[in-house]
């Protein structure tokens, strides 16, 4: 399949860091696509740049061939690219199924208005929406824990949480910033067969993440970052064997983490 994303030397600096350097990637259609690299290398930045939240310093960001360059992160969502943040961001007041509902809540047809006025056709929508909610959640695995506060939730069920609201919006392509952030070897597992049920619903995917055998499980392709460049790409058995990959970053990744 073609590329979904098409990233042409893109440049992001910072007042003069330069945190992503003229980079080139392609993503395809349907694939998982791990970015990994050190701390600083400018992964989060690429996800930034790619969802509007920074505008590239240099460049263009191709998605389905239309140029999205420089359009605002709320247009950007709207053409089914959707992310999640490396620090959770959970609201105190709403409970797990309201969070997923306020994510999805701007794919409504009857939307606002209809919420107002309580028309019937707003009645009908909500009930769709509430089971299509449900579904999500019973689709990540928190099925059960929908009437809990958000934050109550123990911390691995909150990543997942986030992961729902990012799919309530319907997304294209999904990017995900570490993920695997302080989950438990058993979490991480669930999270592989998760991530592959999203991949099989074709749902394109961007994992930034450490955990490096996550990565190794799940990605179809790998891009290196390291001081906002791309120092390599392939699949795993190719990356994990790439000297430049090992001096840079996986010698210590392993090293660190013992995964
Ligand atoms: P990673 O996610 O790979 O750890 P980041 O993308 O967060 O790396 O950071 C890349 C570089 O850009 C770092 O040097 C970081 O300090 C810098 N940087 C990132 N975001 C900002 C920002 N909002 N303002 C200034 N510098 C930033
Ligand atoms: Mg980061």
């Amino acid at each position: 399949m073609g590329p979904i994303l098409e990233i042409k030397g893109v440049s992001k600096s910072f007042e003069g860091v330069l945190a992503l350097n003229n980079l080139d990637v392609e993503v395809s259609e349907g694939e998982i696509r791990a970015i990994i690299g050190p701390n600083g290398s400018g992964k989060t930045t690429l996800i930034n740049v790619i969802t509007g939240v920074f505008p590239a310093t240099s460049g263009r960001i191709i998605f389905k061939g239309q140029d999205i360059t420089g359009l605002s992160p709320f247009r950007i969502a709207r053409k089914g690219i959707t992310r999640t943040f490396q620090n959770l961001r959970l609201f105190p007041s709403l409970t797990v199924l309201e969070h997923v509902l306020a994510a999805q809540h701007h794919r409504s047809r009857v939307g606002f208005w209809g919420s107002v006025f309580s028309t019937r056709s707003g009645r009908a929508e909500e009930e769709g929406m509430v089971s299509r909610a449900q579904e999500i959640l019973e689709f990540v695995g928190l099925k059960g824990r929908a009437d809990m506060p958000g934050l109550g939730l123990p911390y691995g069920q909150r990543r997942l949480l986030e992961i729902a609201r990012a799919l309530a919006t319907g997304p294209e392509l999904l990017l995900l910033d570490e993920p695997a952030a302080g989950l438990s070897s058993e979490e991480i597992q669930a999270l592989e067969r998760l991530l592959r049920e999203i991949r099989s619903r074709g749902i394109t995917v961007i994992l930034v993440e450490h955990r490096m055998m996550l990565v190794m499980n799940v990605a179809d392709r790998i891009t290196v970052l390291n001081y906002g460049e791309k120092i390599a790409e392939g699949k795993p058995a190719e990356i994990k064997n790439n000297p430049e990959v090992i001096q840079a970053y996986l010698g210590r990744a392993y090293a660190a983490a013992g995964s």
